[in-house]
């Protein structure tokens, strides 16, 4: 399958002597919760950190945690993980062979009586936490990235970009690691017509069969 490179120079993170360098992702958790490169760590409980095997073939890449990862400290724990857990089970892609992470680590979101709306972040944001995704990038060093939603791909590839016109084609970035743009799993939980969220999970089904035929040669 032809790879399209996709990555510009801007989406190589800025240099930063004050934010520490982490080597493991048992420092992950430390180091980012003690990050000040944008606002959003004031109002979330905490940071949350990418979650898997040191040494994924697959990083799958979100938006920002919700409401739950929230509290949990952990990725995908909510609904829209419960969607990416079966849609992953149903592609053949066991979620434990992945590393599971997100752009933006704190939850950004605005308060609406004693519920936290999810707030979408800006591009400062994006720009500012893609320091940490590239850190854990560095770590784990993937074979395949899956960016799920345009926030994940706009941190990885640098630019704006439109999910329909990329999504499902095997892709490059600037280091030569593949990458595989889909749609995030929430906007599955936020369509109202059945017949139209079952047309998009196996649309999203087939994206990530794409990612298991690549990395585990597993027939799509
Ligand atoms: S969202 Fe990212 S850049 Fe902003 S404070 Fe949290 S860890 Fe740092």
């Amino acid at each position: 399958m032809a790879k399209r490179a996709v990555a510009s120079d801007s989406a190589v993170a800025p240099v930063d002597d004050k934010a520490p360098v982490v080597r493991s992702l048992s420092a992950l958790r430390t180091a980012e919760n003690g990050c000040r490169r944008c606002p959003l760590y004031r109002n979330a409980t905490q940071a949350v950190p990418g979650e898997g095997p040191r040494r994924a073939k697959v990083m799958l890449v979100g938006e920002q945690p919700g409401d739950k990862e929230d509290l949990a400290g952990k990725p995908f724990v909510g609904p829209a993980g419960r969607v990416l857990d079966q849609a992953l089970a149903d592609a053949g892609i066991p979620r434990s062979e992945t590393f599971v992470t997100n752009a933006v680590k704190h939850f950004k979101f605005e308060p609406r009586g004693k519920r936290r709306l999810h707030k979408k972040p800006n591009a400062y944001e994006i720009e500012r936490c893609h320091w940490w995704l590239e850190q854990e990038r560095a770590i784990v060093q993937p074979e395949l990235i899956v960016a799920l939603g345009a926030t994940a791909a706009r941190s990885l590839i640098g630019r704006v970009v439109t999910i329909t016109k990329l999504r499902g084609e095997a892709l490059s970035l600037e280091t030569g690691t593949r990458l595989l743009v889909t749609i995030h799993p929430s906007a599955l939980l936020r369509m109202q017509e059945e017949a139209e969220k079952r047309a998009a999970y196996a649309a999203f089904v087939r994206d990530l069969k794409i990612a298991a035929k690549l990395v585990f040669k597993r027939a799509a």
